[in-house]
């Protein structure tokens, strides 16, 4: 069955690379127009060349999450440009060092939340009453298989993951009666950038996955874009699980 987006216009944070660039290429696939956010200009206007390399349409627009001010110009600037926000899908993310919870320096728990939680809150703050005031919309943020369970050297991650379910869960119940669902992916150990400095490039990249080998940032993509898609129009405020059973272990 192929999916059916009402929508023309998606945005996609942490889309310099990885899982945000998977998603930006598969919107525009679909011939959506793409806002391509980042901080870093340089991959994000690789995105956007990629996509018209394809046929497609897309613009940068730079960002840091961790800015309000930022956040806002972002959302202004996707109105300004294609006249609407249909779907958001708030990926940027940092993991932070790897070790135990009593090492981390309240500046390393301050910079993981920053990012994770607060850039996805400040997102949401500013694409919600765009959406609203339209009639609706969808919203995916990624949150992380580290989100559902504990991960060892990874706390702070992982409490940053499960208050992105959190939020998401919140958000949706506030506002599935405008129209706007808004839902979280949980991927499981994703092969991008961040995912092999995760395991730390020596180890077996199969041990973690009863699947035997790490997800493709595009295998995130797809359900993503289900998730926004018209065939999810009851899906609201829920983390779908994309990890190759290691929650299921
Ligand atoms: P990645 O490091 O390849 O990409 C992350 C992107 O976010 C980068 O383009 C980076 O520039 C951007 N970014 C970071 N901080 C930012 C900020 N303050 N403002 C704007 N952009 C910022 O990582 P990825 O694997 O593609 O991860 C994407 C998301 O998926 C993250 O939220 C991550 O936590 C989550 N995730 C990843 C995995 C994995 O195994 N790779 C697993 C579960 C969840």
């Amino acid at each position: 069955m192929a999916m059916k987006f009402s929508g023309q216009v998606a945005l996609v944070t942490g889309a310099a690379g990885g899982i945000g660039r998977a998603v930006a290429l598969a919107f525009a696939a679909e011939g959506l127009k793409v806002a391509v956010a980042d901080f870093n200009a340089e991959g994000g206007e690789g995105t956007v060349q990629l996509i018209r390399d394809a046929g497609g349409e897309a613009t940068f627009v730079r960002c840091d999450v961790t800015s309000e001010a930022d956040v806002k110009a972002m959302v202004e600037q996707v109105v300004a440009t294609y006249g609407r926000l249909d779907y958001a899908v708030n990926n940027a993310g940092i993991e932070g060092k790897k070790d135990r919870l009593p090492t981390f320096e309240a500046s390393e728990f301050d910079a993981i939340m920053n990012v994770n939680v607060k850039g996805v809150w400040q997102c949401l703050k500013y694409q919600l009453p765009v959406m609203a005031a339209q009639g609706g919309g969808a919203i995916v943020n990624t949150a992380s298989v580290a989100g559902i369970r504990g991960v060892k050297n990874m706390s702070i991650y992982s409490a940053s993951k499960h208050a992105v379910i959190g939020l998401t869960k919140s958000a949706a119940v506030e506002f599935a009666k405008k129209g706007i669902r808004v839902n979280a992916v949980c991927p499981g150990l994703i092969e991008t950038d961040m995912g092999l400095r995760v395991i730390d490039g020596a180890v077996d990249k199969t041990v973690y996955h009863p699947a035997g080998r790490m997800g493709s940032p595009e295998e995130i993509a797809d359900a993503v874009l289900y998730l926004c898609s018209d065939q999810a129009s009851f899906t609201m405020g829920h983390a779908m699980v994309v990890d190759g059973a290691i929650s299921a272990a």
